[in-house]
Protein backbone atom coordinates (compact mmCIF):
# COMPACT_ATOMS: atom_id res chain seq x y z
CA UNK A 1 0.00 0.00 0.00
CA UNK A 2 1.34 3.17 -0.95
CA UNK A 3 2.66 5.69 2.20
CA UNK A 4 0.68 8.93 2.28
CA UNK A 5 2.39 11.88 0.91
CA UNK A 6 4.00 14.35 3.07
CA UNK A 7 2.57 18.14 2.50
CA UNK A 8 2.31 21.35 4.31
CA UNK A 9 -1.07 21.81 5.26
CA UNK A 10 -4.89 20.59 4.95
CA UNK A 11 -7.41 22.54 5.60
CA UNK A 12 -10.67 21.20 6.16
CA UNK A 13 -13.61 23.19 5.17
CA UNK A 14 -17.48 22.72 5.07
CA UNK A 15 -17.24 24.06 1.68
CA UNK A 16 -14.86 25.32 -0.98
CA UNK A 17 -15.55 27.64 -3.82
CA UNK A 18 -13.12 27.34 -6.51
CA UNK A 19 -14.57 29.82 -9.11
CA UNK A 20 -13.55 27.67 -11.82
CA UNK A 21 -15.78 25.78 -12.75
CA UNK A 22 -18.11 28.08 -12.71
CA UNK A 23 -21.02 27.62 -10.30
CA UNK A 24 -18.96 24.58 -8.86
CA UNK A 25 -19.38 23.70 -5.38
CA UNK A 26 -17.26 20.79 -3.18
CA UNK A 27 -19.03 19.81 0.51
CA UNK A 28 -16.89 18.34 3.15
CA UNK A 29 -13.98 18.92 1.34
CA UNK A 30 -10.49 19.71 1.61
CA UNK A 31 -7.61 21.70 0.02
CA UNK A 32 -4.12 19.90 0.17
CA UNK A 33 -1.38 22.92 0.03
CA UNK A 34 2.66 22.06 -0.46
CA UNK A 35 5.17 24.70 -0.82
CA UNK A 36 2.92 27.28 -1.22
CA UNK A 37 0.72 25.58 -3.96
CA UNK A 38 -2.54 23.61 -4.39
CA UNK A 39 -1.43 19.87 -4.48
CA UNK A 40 -5.14 18.26 -4.74
CA UNK A 41 -9.13 18.53 -3.30
CA UNK A 42 -9.98 15.61 -2.02
CA UNK A 43 -13.24 14.54 0.05
CA UNK A 44 -12.22 15.21 3.87
CA UNK A 45 -13.63 11.88 4.86
CA UNK A 46 -10.54 9.93 2.94
CA UNK A 47 -7.89 13.05 2.32
CA UNK A 48 -5.28 11.90 5.26
CA UNK A 49 -5.49 8.05 3.61
CA UNK A 50 -3.01 9.62 0.53
CA UNK A 51 -1.80 12.77 2.86
CA UNK A 52 0.25 13.40 5.88
CA UNK A 53 0.21 17.38 6.12
CA UNK A 54 2.31 19.17 8.99
CA UNK A 55 -0.61 21.35 9.96
CA UNK A 56 -4.00 20.28 9.51
CA UNK A 57 -6.87 23.42 9.93
CA UNK A 58 -10.56 22.00 10.40
CA UNK A 59 -12.55 25.03 9.32
CA UNK A 60 -16.22 23.57 9.69
CA UNK A 61 -18.27 25.90 9.53
CA UNK A 62 -16.37 27.82 6.87
CA UNK A 63 -16.38 28.38 2.96
CA UNK A 64 -12.86 28.49 1.59
CA UNK A 65 -12.55 29.97 -1.59
CA UNK A 66 -9.89 32.53 -3.80
CA UNK A 67 -8.66 35.43 -1.84
CA UNK A 68 -10.27 38.67 -3.13
CA UNK A 69 -8.34 40.46 -5.94
CA UNK A 70 -8.05 44.15 -5.06
CA UNK A 71 -7.61 45.59 -8.67
CA UNK A 72 -7.68 49.21 -8.28
CA UNK A 73 -6.22 51.16 -5.24
CA UNK A 74 -3.88 53.82 -3.56
CA UNK A 75 -3.29 51.94 -0.21
CA UNK A 76 -1.36 54.61 1.78
CA UNK A 77 -4.60 56.96 1.34
CA UNK A 78 -6.03 54.81 3.88
CA UNK A 79 -4.05 57.77 6.20
CA UNK A 80 -6.62 60.54 4.29
CA UNK A 81 -9.68 58.33 4.80
CA UNK A 82 -12.33 61.31 5.39
CA UNK A 83 -9.97 64.27 5.09
CA UNK A 84 -12.23 65.35 2.46
CA UNK A 85 -15.53 64.16 1.27
CA UNK A 86 -18.58 65.20 -0.57
CA UNK A 87 -17.02 67.17 -3.38
CA UNK A 88 -16.69 66.77 -7.64
CA UNK A 89 -13.78 65.03 -8.65
CA UNK A 90 -11.32 67.48 -9.60
CA UNK A 91 -11.99 70.42 -6.80
CA UNK A 92 -11.51 67.49 -4.60
CA UNK A 93 -8.21 66.38 -6.12
CA UNK A 94 -7.43 70.02 -6.54
CA UNK A 95 -8.39 71.83 -3.28
CA UNK A 96 -7.76 69.11 -0.97
CA UNK A 97 -6.16 65.55 -1.57
CA UNK A 98 -3.32 67.01 -4.11
CA UNK A 99 -2.30 69.63 -1.75
CA UNK A 100 -2.22 67.33 0.88
CA UNK A 101 -0.38 64.94 -0.32
CA UNK A 102 1.95 67.76 -1.63
CA UNK A 103 2.57 68.53 2.47
CA UNK A 104 2.39 65.49 3.98
CA UNK A 105 3.51 61.76 1.61
CA UNK A 106 7.03 60.75 1.98
CA UNK A 107 8.76 57.61 2.45
CA UNK A 108 7.51 56.80 6.34
CA UNK A 109 3.71 57.84 5.09
CA UNK A 110 3.58 55.54 2.50
CA UNK A 111 4.91 52.73 4.11
CA UNK A 112 2.83 53.53 7.18
CA UNK A 113 -0.42 54.34 4.91
CA UNK A 114 0.12 50.76 2.93
CA UNK A 115 0.47 48.65 6.26
CA UNK A 116 -2.97 49.74 7.70
CA UNK A 117 -4.48 49.13 4.22
CA UNK A 118 -3.29 45.68 4.21
CA UNK A 119 -4.34 45.04 7.44
CA UNK A 120 -7.73 46.24 6.82
CA UNK A 121 -7.45 44.26 3.14
CA UNK A 122 -6.39 40.84 5.05
CA UNK A 123 -9.15 41.18 7.49
CA UNK A 124 -11.61 41.51 4.72
CA UNK A 125 -10.99 38.89 2.30
CA UNK A 126 -8.37 40.55 -0.06
CA UNK A 127 -5.00 38.68 -0.54
CA UNK A 128 -3.80 40.54 -3.67
CA UNK A 129 -3.98 44.45 -4.54
CA UNK A 130 -2.92 46.50 -7.37
CA UNK A 131 -1.64 49.79 -5.87
CA UNK A 132 -0.84 53.17 -7.75
CA UNK A 133 0.92 55.86 -5.33
CA UNK A 134 3.98 58.19 -4.84
CA UNK A 135 7.00 55.93 -3.10
CA UNK A 136 5.99 52.15 -4.70
CA UNK A 137 9.64 51.52 -3.11
CA UNK A 138 8.13 51.90 0.06
CA UNK A 139 5.41 50.35 -0.55
CA UNK A 140 6.58 47.29 -2.36
CA UNK A 141 8.54 46.92 0.95
CA UNK A 142 5.27 46.67 3.08
CA UNK A 143 4.17 44.27 1.42
CA UNK A 144 7.37 42.12 0.83
CA UNK A 145 7.52 42.29 4.74
CA UNK A 146 3.35 41.56 5.45
CA UNK A 147 3.45 38.41 2.58
CA UNK A 148 0.77 39.64 0.48
CA UNK A 149 0.72 39.76 -2.90
CA UNK A 150 0.72 42.57 -5.68
CA UNK A 151 0.95 44.58 -8.21
CA UNK A 152 2.86 47.58 -7.53
CA UNK A 153 2.40 50.68 -10.39
CA UNK A 154 4.81 53.55 -10.00
CA UNK A 155 2.86 56.77 -10.72
CA UNK A 156 3.36 59.00 -13.55
CA UNK A 157 3.08 62.36 -13.86
CA UNK A 158 4.16 65.85 -15.91
CA UNK A 159 4.44 67.98 -12.73
CA UNK A 160 6.59 67.51 -9.80
CA UNK A 161 5.33 65.77 -6.50
CA UNK A 162 7.60 65.31 -3.27
CA UNK A 163 8.66 61.45 -5.02
CA UNK A 164 9.73 63.04 -8.71
CA UNK A 165 10.12 66.27 -10.37
CA UNK A 166 9.14 65.34 -14.15
CA UNK A 167 7.42 62.26 -16.28
CA UNK A 168 11.26 61.04 -17.65
CA UNK A 169 11.91 61.37 -13.51
CA UNK A 170 9.08 59.14 -12.68
CA UNK A 171 9.93 56.86 -15.36
CA UNK A 172 13.64 56.46 -14.70
CA UNK A 173 12.97 55.73 -10.84
CA UNK A 174 10.39 53.23 -11.58
CA UNK A 175 12.26 50.95 -14.17
CA UNK A 176 15.30 51.16 -11.54
CA UNK A 177 12.18 49.86 -9.00
CA UNK A 178 11.26 47.18 -11.64
CA UNK A 179 14.87 45.63 -11.47
CA UNK A 180 14.83 45.47 -8.23
CA UNK A 181 11.55 43.50 -7.94
CA UNK A 182 12.24 41.43 -11.12
CA UNK A 183 12.50 38.24 -9.87
CA UNK A 184 10.24 38.38 -6.60
CA UNK A 185 7.34 35.81 -6.03
CA UNK A 186 4.51 37.93 -5.02
CA UNK A 187 5.16 41.20 -6.37
CA UNK A 188 5.12 42.55 -9.65
CA UNK A 189 5.75 46.48 -10.59
CA UNK A 190 3.76 47.93 -13.24
CA UNK A 191 3.56 51.93 -15.11
CA UNK A 192 1.20 53.83 -13.29
CA UNK A 193 0.53 56.59 -15.74
CA UNK A 194 -2.39 58.75 -13.43
CA UNK A 195 -4.45 59.22 -16.00
CA UNK A 196 -4.64 61.27 -19.90
CA UNK A 197 -5.10 64.48 -18.55
CA UNK A 198 -2.00 64.52 -16.00
CA UNK A 199 0.48 62.85 -18.60
CA UNK A 200 0.75 64.52 -22.33
CA UNK A 201 1.85 62.45 -25.37
CA UNK A 202 5.60 61.73 -25.30
CA UNK A 203 6.09 60.26 -21.64
CA UNK A 204 2.49 58.20 -23.02
CA UNK A 205 4.28 56.88 -25.93
CA UNK A 206 7.88 56.38 -23.96
CA UNK A 207 5.31 54.21 -21.46
CA UNK A 208 4.30 51.96 -24.19
CA UNK A 209 7.53 51.25 -25.72
CA UNK A 210 9.02 50.37 -22.53
CA UNK A 211 5.91 48.14 -21.26
CA UNK A 212 5.97 46.14 -24.55
CA UNK A 213 9.48 45.31 -24.02
CA UNK A 214 9.26 44.76 -20.49
CA UNK A 215 6.25 43.16 -20.67
CA UNK A 216 4.91 44.90 -17.80
CA UNK A 217 1.31 46.01 -16.84
CA UNK A 218 0.15 49.80 -17.21
CA UNK A 219 -2.97 51.14 -14.88
CA UNK A 220 -4.25 54.31 -15.86
CA UNK A 221 -7.19 56.12 -14.56
CA UNK A 222 -9.45 56.65 -17.56
CA UNK A 223 -12.94 58.30 -18.47
CA UNK A 224 -13.73 58.45 -15.13
CA UNK A 225 -16.05 61.86 -15.89
CA UNK A 226 -17.79 62.93 -18.32
CA UNK A 227 -15.60 66.69 -17.83
CA UNK A 228 -12.89 64.64 -18.70
CA UNK A 229 -14.25 62.94 -21.80
CA UNK A 230 -15.64 66.29 -22.69
CA UNK A 231 -12.23 68.90 -21.62
CA UNK A 232 -10.39 65.39 -23.65
CA UNK A 233 -12.22 66.31 -26.85
CA UNK A 234 -12.17 69.71 -26.54
CA UNK A 235 -8.76 70.06 -26.67
CA UNK A 236 -7.18 67.21 -28.92
CA UNK A 237 -10.75 66.77 -31.22
CA UNK A 238 -10.78 63.11 -30.09
CA UNK A 239 -11.85 61.33 -26.87
CA UNK A 240 -9.09 60.11 -24.50
CA UNK A 241 -9.18 56.41 -25.04
CA UNK A 242 -8.84 57.23 -28.89
CA UNK A 243 -5.56 59.38 -27.96
CA UNK A 244 -4.25 55.89 -25.83
CA UNK A 245 -4.75 53.58 -29.27
CA UNK A 246 -3.14 56.42 -31.42
CA UNK A 247 0.00 56.59 -28.96
CA UNK A 248 0.19 52.70 -28.31
CA UNK A 249 -0.68 52.59 -24.95
CA UNK A 250 -4.18 50.07 -25.18
CA UNK A 251 -2.83 46.38 -25.59
CA UNK A 252 -3.60 43.74 -23.55
CA UNK A 253 -1.23 44.59 -20.95
CA UNK A 254 -3.31 47.82 -20.41
CA UNK A 255 -5.79 48.33 -17.16
CA UNK A 256 -8.09 51.11 -17.85
CA UNK A 257 -9.54 52.06 -14.45
CA UNK A 258 -13.26 53.12 -14.20
CA UNK A 259 -14.35 53.59 -17.50
CA UNK A 260 -17.84 54.82 -16.86
CA UNK A 261 -18.44 57.02 -19.43
CA UNK A 262 -18.17 55.21 -22.36
CA UNK A 263 -19.47 55.14 -26.55
CA UNK A 264 -20.41 52.35 -28.71
CA UNK A 265 -16.79 53.36 -30.68
CA UNK A 266 -15.16 53.12 -27.11
CA UNK A 267 -16.40 50.14 -26.48
CA UNK A 268 -14.77 48.70 -29.88
CA UNK A 269 -11.84 50.41 -29.17
CA UNK A 270 -11.44 48.51 -26.24
CA UNK A 271 -12.49 45.14 -27.28
CA UNK A 272 -10.21 44.89 -30.26
CA UNK A 273 -7.30 46.24 -27.90
CA UNK A 274 -7.84 43.24 -25.65
CA UNK A 275 -7.03 45.97 -22.78
CA UNK A 276 -9.13 45.40 -19.81
CA UNK A 277 -11.25 47.27 -17.40
CA UNK A 278 -11.16 47.71 -13.79
CA UNK A 279 -14.96 48.89 -12.44
CA UNK A 280 -14.32 51.07 -9.34
CA UNK A 281 -18.77 51.80 -8.39
CA UNK A 282 -18.39 53.45 -5.03
CA UNK A 283 -15.71 55.83 -5.52
CA UNK A 284 -17.61 55.98 -8.73
CA UNK A 285 -20.75 56.77 -7.25
CA UNK A 286 -19.48 58.60 -4.40
CA UNK A 287 -17.67 61.33 -6.65
CA UNK A 288 -21.00 60.93 -8.75
CA UNK A 289 -18.69 60.09 -11.43
CA UNK A 290 -21.25 57.57 -13.26
CA UNK A 291 -21.56 53.99 -13.62
CA UNK A 292 -19.70 51.78 -15.64
CA UNK A 293 -21.67 49.46 -17.89
CA UNK A 294 -20.31 45.90 -17.03
CA UNK A 295 -22.97 43.57 -18.22
CA UNK A 296 -22.38 45.14 -21.85
CA UNK A 297 -19.08 45.02 -21.84
CA UNK A 298 -18.99 41.59 -20.29
CA UNK A 299 -21.43 40.26 -22.65
CA UNK A 300 -18.66 41.51 -25.26
CA UNK A 301 -15.83 39.42 -23.52
CA UNK A 302 -14.28 42.46 -22.25
CA UNK A 303 -12.01 41.23 -18.97
CA UNK A 304 -13.44 43.73 -15.94
CA UNK A 305 -11.53 43.30 -12.11
CA UNK A 306 -12.59 44.94 -9.39
CA UNK A 307 -11.33 47.51 -7.27
CA UNK A 308 -12.09 49.75 -3.79
CA UNK A 309 -10.05 53.20 -5.07
CA UNK A 310 -8.31 54.81 -2.56
CA UNK A 311 -9.66 54.97 1.12
CA UNK A 312 -9.88 58.79 0.28
CA UNK A 313 -12.91 58.23 -2.25
CA UNK A 314 -14.79 54.96 -0.87
CA UNK A 315 -13.93 55.34 2.29
CA UNK A 316 -13.18 51.57 2.83
CA UNK A 317 -10.90 48.65 1.40
CA UNK A 318 -13.31 46.06 1.61
CA UNK A 319 -13.66 43.84 -1.49
CA UNK A 320 -17.09 41.83 -0.04
CA UNK A 321 -19.09 45.52 0.07
CA UNK A 322 -17.76 46.20 -3.04
CA UNK A 323 -19.38 43.18 -4.36
CA UNK A 324 -22.26 44.10 -3.45
CA UNK A 325 -22.65 47.26 -4.93
CA UNK A 326 -20.82 46.20 -8.29
CA UNK A 327 -24.09 43.70 -8.50
CA UNK A 328 -26.81 45.98 -7.35
CA UNK A 329 -25.43 48.76 -9.84
CA UNK A 330 -24.89 46.52 -12.59
CA UNK A 331 -28.08 45.56 -12.43
CA UNK A 332 -29.52 49.47 -12.27
CA UNK A 333 -27.06 50.23 -15.24
CA UNK A 334 -28.63 47.29 -17.38
CA UNK A 335 -32.17 48.13 -16.62
CA UNK A 336 -32.14 44.17 -15.74
CA UNK A 337 -32.25 42.56 -12.10
CA UNK A 338 -31.03 39.67 -14.33
CA UNK A 339 -27.87 41.53 -14.85
CA UNK A 340 -24.30 40.85 -13.19
CA UNK A 341 -25.77 37.72 -11.23
CA UNK A 342 -24.30 36.75 -7.66
CA UNK A 343 -21.58 34.26 -9.49
CA UNK A 344 -20.40 36.61 -12.17
CA UNK A 345 -19.57 39.05 -9.73
CA UNK A 346 -17.74 36.38 -7.03
CA UNK A 347 -16.03 35.69 -10.42
CA UNK A 348 -15.36 39.12 -11.33
CA UNK A 349 -13.54 40.01 -7.65
CA UNK A 350 -11.43 36.78 -8.32
CA UNK A 351 -10.56 35.33 -11.30
CA UNK A 352 -11.08 38.50 -13.24
CA UNK A 353 -9.14 40.90 -11.47
CA UNK A 354 -6.56 38.51 -11.65
CA UNK A 355 -7.18 38.04 -15.55
CA UNK A 356 -7.03 42.13 -15.82
CA UNK A 357 -3.76 42.22 -13.58
CA UNK A 358 -2.23 39.22 -16.27
CA UNK A 359 -2.21 36.90 -13.19
CA UNK A 360 -4.80 34.79 -13.77
CA UNK A 361 -2.31 31.50 -13.83
CA UNK A 362 -1.26 31.73 -10.91
CA UNK A 363 -4.31 32.62 -9.34
CA UNK A 364 -8.09 33.75 -8.76
CA UNK A 365 -9.31 30.38 -8.75
CA UNK A 366 -8.47 27.22 -6.26
CA UNK A 367 -7.02 24.60 -8.64
CA UNK A 368 -4.61 22.50 -8.85
CA UNK A 369 -1.58 23.90 -9.58
CA UNK A 370 -2.48 27.75 -8.42
CA UNK A 371 -0.46 29.10 -5.87
CA UNK A 372 -2.75 28.79 -2.18
CA UNK A 373 -4.03 32.32 -1.86
CA UNK A 374 -7.12 31.08 -0.08
CA UNK A 375 -9.95 32.75 2.29
CA UNK A 376 -12.13 31.21 4.54
CA UNK A 377 -15.47 32.82 5.59
CA UNK A 378 -17.69 31.45 8.14
CA UNK A 379 -20.64 31.57 7.46
CA UNK A 380 -23.02 29.73 11.01
CA UNK A 381 -23.93 32.96 12.59
CA UNK A 382 -27.50 33.93 12.78
CA UNK A 383 -27.58 36.54 9.92
CA UNK A 384 -25.94 33.67 7.10
CA UNK A 385 -29.29 31.27 8.60
CA UNK A 386 -31.05 29.98 6.87
CA UNK A 387 -28.02 29.46 3.98
CA UNK A 388 -29.87 28.09 0.69
CA UNK A 389 -27.43 29.61 -1.65
CA UNK A 390 -23.86 30.48 -0.91
CA UNK A 391 -22.91 32.55 -3.83
CA UNK A 392 -26.28 34.93 -2.80
CA UNK A 393 -24.94 35.10 0.62
CA UNK A 394 -21.71 35.89 -0.28
CA UNK A 395 -22.08 38.64 -2.58
CA UNK A 396 -25.98 40.77 -0.96
CA UNK A 397 -25.27 39.65 2.67
CA UNK A 398 -22.25 41.35 3.51
CA UNK A 399 -19.77 38.99 4.45
CA UNK A 400 -16.46 40.89 5.20
CA UNK A 401 -17.00 40.68 9.05
CA UNK A 402 -16.99 36.61 8.70
CA UNK A 403 -13.52 36.36 7.07
CA UNK A 404 -11.12 34.28 9.85
CA UNK A 405 -8.25 33.06 7.60
CA UNK A 406 -6.69 34.37 4.92
CA UNK A 407 -3.51 32.63 3.14
CA UNK A 408 -1.06 33.79 1.02
CA UNK A 409 1.15 31.03 -1.25
CA UNK A 410 0.26 29.02 1.44
CA UNK A 411 1.12 31.15 4.27
CA UNK A 412 -1.36 32.13 7.15
CA UNK A 413 -1.57 35.64 7.27
CA UNK A 414 -4.97 35.81 9.10
CA UNK A 415 -5.10 33.23 11.75
CA UNK A 416 -9.29 33.32 13.43
CA UNK A 417 -8.75 37.09 12.76
CA UNK A 418 -5.86 37.59 13.93
CA UNK A 419 -3.10 39.40 11.81
CA UNK A 420 0.19 36.99 12.03
CA UNK A 421 2.61 39.39 10.06
CA UNK A 422 1.20 42.92 10.87
CA UNK A 423 1.70 44.31 14.66
CA UNK A 424 -2.32 45.68 15.06
CA UNK A 425 -1.12 47.80 18.26
CA UNK A 426 2.29 49.73 16.35
CA UNK A 427 -0.41 50.20 13.32
CA UNK A 428 -2.77 51.60 15.59
CA UNK A 429 -0.17 53.96 17.30
CA UNK A 430 1.33 54.63 14.12
CA UNK A 431 -2.53 56.05 12.57
CA UNK A 432 -2.93 58.42 15.60
CA UNK A 433 0.48 60.03 15.08
CA UNK A 434 -0.69 60.54 11.28
CA UNK A 435 -4.42 61.91 12.68
CA UNK A 436 -1.94 64.27 14.66
CA UNK A 437 0.03 65.01 11.85
CA UNK A 438 -2.74 65.49 9.21
CA UNK A 439 -5.24 68.40 10.31
CA UNK A 440 -7.68 68.49 7.72
CA UNK A 441 -8.76 72.07 7.18
CA UNK A 442 -12.33 71.91 8.24
CA UNK A 443 -11.47 69.50 11.55
CA UNK A 444 -12.47 70.74 14.64
CA UNK A 445 -9.51 69.05 16.63
CA UNK A 446 -12.00 69.16 20.09
CA UNK A 447 -13.89 66.44 18.14
CA UNK A 448 -11.08 64.20 17.87
CA UNK A 449 -10.21 61.13 19.28
ZN1 LIG B 1 -7.74 55.62 -8.38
Amino acid sequence: MPQPKPVDCIISARWILPITPAGKLFRDCSLVIHKGCIQAIRPSDNVLQDFTPTQHVQLNEHVLMPGLVNAHTHAAMSLLRGYADDLPLMRWLKDHIWPAEKRFVDADFVHDGTQLAMAEMLRTGTTCFSDMYFFPDAAAAAVHQAGMRAQITFPIMDFPTSWATDADNYIHKGLMLHDDYRSHPRIRIGFGPHAGYTVSDIPMRRIAVLAEELQAPVQIHLHETATEVLQAVDATGIRPIERLMDLGVLTPLTQCVHMTQLSDGDIDLLQESGASVIHCPESNLKLASGICPVQKLMNRGITIGLGTDGSASNNDLDMFGEITTAALVGKVAAHDAAALSAWQVLHMATLGGAKALGLDSQIGSLEVGKAADVIAVQLDELSSLPLYDLASHLTYSNRRTRVTHSWVAGKLLLRDGELTTLNETELRNRALHWQHVIQPPAAKPESLA
